[in-house]
């Protein structure tokens, strides 16, 4: 081998171990970064302000407000850096779609910090990027832990008409800095898996298309190498767990349009994983995919990914019940017959928005042997009770409590989806 290949081969291992051990570096040492007054994912906007007031004490960070919701919460842009790159990030246009949001207040501790691992990565990040955060841009919405601002629009289906404030300043703010590369960041349904397989869509990520032919120009391209660098990076903490969001164009959505004026957009959903109901390592996840990308970016490591290592990751598909009870015997009216049950624990908010109970129901039933449960029990040989100990006629969309016997004796107890 040319001496010259030789060099460029071990230049390119130099940077590629850099990043990482970037990504396992912020990993194991997040702890320390974690923003430690956000402990659960319900929190509203005046638990967010004086952690951003205080940011105001630190030079290297910008703070400004950049406008008013409809129920006159103010909004806020968090600068940081000065390079000629500039990245735009938001979070929160979904008021119940937290956990970005918190990633972002501890990825805001780790840049303010110093005399630590990352000297050098916040010495870089700074001079090649410049960075627009505003966190929680639907604070109303987060208010009441609710998808729809307060006038009770979708925000991103108002990337077009602007009758929100909130899509104003967000369409006010790319057009102000027409950022190289955007960060849209949302929350999805928990129950999506990473294509057909038992594996939860911990991470889905997308480039959005600006159009219905789904072309993909050279801001497209970029979008997609970024993720496909991201993706290289995130499948060592959750293997198999990462999908991509569906590309169908939506001519109204934010994501959609912001790509098409000219911003490589990424669009990262945070999804489910198995017993993180407050979605504590998920928000982990977002401060290294999200800081990982920030270094792929101030180093170009994303150019030398390509459009076929971003469609090698797996669609979004709906195959989870969070819970199958498999193989039971169901009687019904005197006739016997084995079937498989699909549990719904869906999410209920407390009167005060600040809590969750769950109010769970029989969502399937029949062949459930293309479907995965994110809990799983193989029930053969026992039979569907009610509590009264007599058979039990279940209904689709009724409350998941009933009783499992074998042999004439209860074995189990399921009350509202949860086993007693
Ligand atoms: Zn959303």
């Amino acid at each position: 081998m040319p001496r010259i290949c030789m060099l460029i081969c071990l230049c390119f291992f130099l940077i590629k171990g850099n990043a990482q051990s970037l990504s396992k570096n912020l990993f194991d040492k997040y702890n320390h970064y974690k923003e430690q007054t956000i402990k659960v994912k319900r929190f509203k906007h005046k638990d967010i302000v004086p952690l951003i007031v205080k940011l105001r004490s630190n030079k290297d960070f910008d703070i400004s407000e950049v406008g008013k919701s409809i129920e006159n919460r103010t909004i806020y842009q968090i600068k940081y850096g000065s390079g000629p790159v500039k990245i735009l990030l938001w979070s929160q246009m979904h008021g119940n779609e937290s956990t970005a949001t918190m990633a972002l207040f501890d990825i805001f501790n780790l840049l303010a910090g110093s005399n630590d691992d990352f000297d050098d990565f916040r010495k870089e990040i700074s001079s090649v990027v410049t960075l627009y955060f505003v966190p929680m841009l639907n604070p109303d919405g987060a208010e009441k832990w609710q998808r729809r601002t307060a006038l009770e629009i979708d925000m991103n289906r108002d990337a077009l008409r602007l009758v929100c404030p909130e899509s104003r300043i967000l369409k006010n703010l790319q057009q102000k800095y027409l950022p190289e590369f955007g960060f849209n960041l949302h929350d999805q349904d928990p129950r999506v898996s990473a294509g057909h397989s038992p594996n939860l869509a911990t991470i889905s990520f997308l480039a959005p298309a600006y159009n219905y032919d789904l072309d993909i120009n050279d801001s497209r391209i970029r979008s997609m190498q970024l993720i496909a660098d991201i993706n290289g990076e995130m499948q060592r903490f959750i293997p198999d767990q990462i999908a991509r969001y569906s590309d169908d164009h939506e001519p109204r959505a934010f994501g959609d349009n912001i790509q098409k004026w000219g911003t490589s957009l990424v669009l990262i959903e945070s999804g489910g994983y198995k017993n993180d109901p407050e979605k504590m390592y998920i928000r982990k996840l977002n401060y290294v995919a999200i800081l990982s990308a920030f270094n792929s970016i101030a180093k170009n490591i994303y150019q030398q990914k390509t459009i076929a290592d971003y469609e090698i990751i797996p669609k979004n598909n709906n195959y989870h019940y969070d819970l199958i009870v498999r193989n039971v015997s169901i009687n019904v009216n005197g006739q016997s017959f084995k079937a498989d049950i699909g549990i719904s624990r869906n999410e209920v908010t407390s009167p005060d928005f600040k809590s969750n109970t769950y109010r769970s129901n029989i969502a399937d039933i029949g062949d459930l042997s293309t479907y995965f449960g994110i809990e799983e029990i193989d029930a053969e040989g026992a039979e569907i009770q009610g509590n009264t100990e007599k058979p039990l006629a279940l209904k689709i969309g009724m409350p998941a409590t009933f009783a499992l016997s074998k042999n004439g004796r209860i074995s189990s107890r399921l009350k509202n989806g949860f086993w007693e």
